[in-house]
């Protein structure tokens, strides 16, 4: 399988392992596969019976990822083994034709478990000098970080250094990433926003001067662990063919059966893994791309234009969604128009004019597929209120902003809709409180686990340590974390 970069580089050679170690192309752009495998029907309905890393098995085994069937089997089976599910990702009934798809089981309690438990274990198969290191350098808007941290820090050769904006990530998100006491980890406050951190380290692995510094004196490569990384989305296409293949079993649809998914996105990654599976055959007709106040995928989807010029990012209570630059959207315009120059001229412009606009027919293509809308914060209070007293449920925030945007975006004929619920309310007490107006110790909910974040919330404000938005001042903290990774 041949990869090649929205902005145009391809080198045959380069495997799906080298690829994970690469992170972003050489370019600036984003890997894709040139082609995509395909899966049949009949191969769909067979998911039905098996398990959750059964069914991961049978369609990454498809993306020729140059492993062994007893690596891949052996990687699938260590990565999901501290989920509070046997299903992994079960689907519960919201209401009639709803879904919530809960990707929150993992043991960092957002859907980003369900690709960084596995990629690390990509990483560990592609070193093959003993002594090169990895540093994991990620920018989280709040989940990632300690997802990737949980992922990455017990594989051999590994650390992790993540920046957060130090005022865009909720309470305990800050604790549960600041808390972690391992030697190879690394976590640092930003005085800036979540845009500044995600640039900053796209800047440090494309800095040839410092990577090359940082391989010579401390053999280390760096690499990402967000959803710039090939080897990060990949999984993210396993859960959306689990869905249908429990709604196939539980005979809510017929096989072939056009289904529609509902995603908070800002990164636009999760949407992306779906997307991924209607291109090899998934039966999806329609993805809504659910946004808070941050609307700029609003914007986009419905115009074709990209405009952060006037734009200031808003501190919302789903703070895993506050987003300006989203980059998977990347990915997207080269999957429906392969055109490479048009895309690095894009995304140049909006490097320096902090603008772009597509032509018409790839706006008709996006729309084709694409419905986008978002929600205010009091929506999303009363999405969280209506769903407690009518249904006994609590909602985290992220899946209230797509709960309410599914209700906004209802047709009469609607068809099955699954709604990618990406964590589990524990980890934002203080918004739901807030939204309930009442304390959650007051009040009585069905969906009651996680208990253990809970109690973190209730911890001490501990130590927590930032810089300001500076790139040489990061670079300065990368290197002295790794002098002491020596
Ligand atoms: C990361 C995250 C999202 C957004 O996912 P993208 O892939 O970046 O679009 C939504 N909700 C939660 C809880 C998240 O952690």
């Amino acid at each position: 399988m041949t990869f090649i970069s929205t902005r145009g580089y391809s080198n045959p050679q380069e495997t799906f392992l080298d690829v994970v170690q690469m992170g972003l192309a050489p370019d600036g752009g984003l890997f894709l596969p040139k082609e995509f495998p395909h899966i049949t029907l009949e191969e769909i309905q067979l998911l039905q019976n098996l398990s959750y890393q059964e069914r991961l098995f049978l369609l990454l085994q498809k993306f020729e990822l140059s492993l062994s069937d007893e690596q891949l089997i052996e990687m699938i089976e260590n990565a999901y083994t501290e989920f509070t599910s046997e299903k992994i990702c079960p689907l519960s009934p919201l209401d009639e034709k709803r879904y919530l798809l809960e990707l929150f089981h993992g043991p960092t309690a957002s859907f980003k478990d369900m690709g960084l438990q596995l990629t690390p274990h990509f990483f560990a198969a592609s070193a093959t000098d003993p002594k090169q290191k990895f540093c994991i350098v990620t920018a989280t808007s709040g989940d990632t970080g300690i997802a990737a941290i949980e992922g990455f820090k017990r594989i051999k050769n590994m650390s992790v250094f993540i920046i957060y904006p130090k005022d865009g990530v909720s309470d305990l998100q800050k604790k549960q990433m600041q808390s972690v006491t391992d030697a190879n980890v690394k976590v640092l406050g930003i005085d800036g926003d979540f845009d500044f951190c995600q640039n900053a380290t796209k800047r440090v692995f494309t800095d040839p001067e410092f990577t090359q510094k940082i391989q010579e004196h401390y053999t280390t490569k760096f690499a990402a662990g967000n959803s710039m990384n090939w080897g990060r989305l990949l999984p993210q296409i396993g859960y959306y063919f689990s869905a249908y293949a429990d709604l196939l079993q539980e005979k809510k649809i017929a096989i072939g059966e056009e289904i529609e998914v509902c995603v908070p996105s800002g990164n636009f990654g999760n949407i992306l893994g779906a997307f991924i599976a209607k291109t090899m055959g998934l039966p999806i007709s329609k993805f809504i791309c659910a946004s808070n106040e941050n609307n700029i995928l609003t914007e986009f989807i419905n115009t074709g234009v990209y405009d952060i010029s006037t734009k200031n990012l808003i501190k919302t209570d789903s703070p895993s969604i506050d987003i300006l630059k989203s980059s998977n959207i990347e990915r997207l315009l080269y999957m429906l128009s392969p055109h490479s120059e048009e895309i690095a001229d894009l995304f140049q412009s909006l490097q320096t004019e902090k603008r772009f606009e597509i032509s018409a027919p790839i706006k008709e293509e996006i729309q084709k597929y694409f419905i986008a809308d978002f929600c205010t914060e009091k929506e999303m209070q009363e999405t969280i209120q209506y769903y407690h007293a009518q249904h006994n449920i609590l909602l985290d925030p992220h899946t209230a902003v797509a709960v309410c945007v599914s209700r906004k975006t209802d047709t009469k004929n609607a068809q099955q809709r699954i709604i990618a619920s990406t964590a589990h309310f524990n980890k934002f007490i203080p918004a739901i409180e807030k939204a309930l107006g009442a304390s959650l110790d007051t009040i009585s909910y069905s969906n009651d686990d996680h208990s253990h974040l809970a109690l973190l919330s209730e911890k001490e404000n501990i130590q927590t340590e930032s810089i300001s938005a500076s790139y040489t001042e990061l670079l300065s903290e990368i290197e002295k974390f790794l002098v002491t990774q020596q």
